[in-house]
């Protein structure tokens, strides 16, 4: 195979394991190890916003296959991946190749990589969106079955409520543009 056929061939993989993982809940980083000793050969580690999610995620895989061969998933105690990766590989340095004990990873391509991310944020957004449009259907279905006359607290307290709803959103957006890139 040539290095592009390669690339390609792990473009894929990243991308069928990443959108599989999205499933579970928000995954803020997802790496796969170039290693080829024995307790790192083939390890992905993802770092999902929600611990349960990753939890879910755990559950779910171990009863999965992939490729023919049966998905062996835990939840890992690495929380820092940069402080898990070989520094002197980042330098392209690393005597020990392949077998060194630290993480060496294969990198996917960075277009691939921000088209997944993005896409993921904007189904995120789109949910959530959604879900906010369903809560403030039920909240009018209530207020529809008050009695009429608190009307007019009712609507003071609509506006009240809608405010500070929209601060909210600014939080959401202010917090997607953290975790986006
Ligand atoms: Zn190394």
């Amino acid at each position: 195979m040539s290095e592009e056929q390669i690339q390609a061939h792990f473009d894929d993989f990243y991308e069928d394991f990443f959108t599989e993982l999205c499933k579970y809940g928000e995954v803020e980083e997802m790496h796969v190890c170039d290693n080829v000793g024995d307790h790192l050969i083939g390890n992905v580690y993802a770092r999902f916003r929600y611990e349960e999610d990753a939890q879910k995620a755990v559950d779910n895989l171990n009863q999965r296959f992939y490729a023919g061969r049966p998905i062996y998933a835990e939840l890992s105690p690495v929380t820092d991946f940069r402080e898990a990766c070989c520094r002197q590989n980042e330098n392209a340095e690393c005597t020990r190749g392949g077998f060194c004990n630290f993480m060496h990873l294969k990198e996917v391509s960075r277009y691939l990589k921000k088209e997944l991310f993005a896409a993921q944020r904007n189904f995120l957004r789109e949910q959530r969106r959604v879900n906010r449009e369903k809560s403030g259907e039920d909240e009018s279905h209530r207020s529809r079955s008050m009695s009429l006359d608190r009307h007019r607290d009712k609507s003071r307290d609509r506006s009240r409520r809608s405010s500070r709803r929209n601060r909210r959103d600014d939080l959401k957006y202010a917090e997607d543009i953290y975790h986006g890139s």
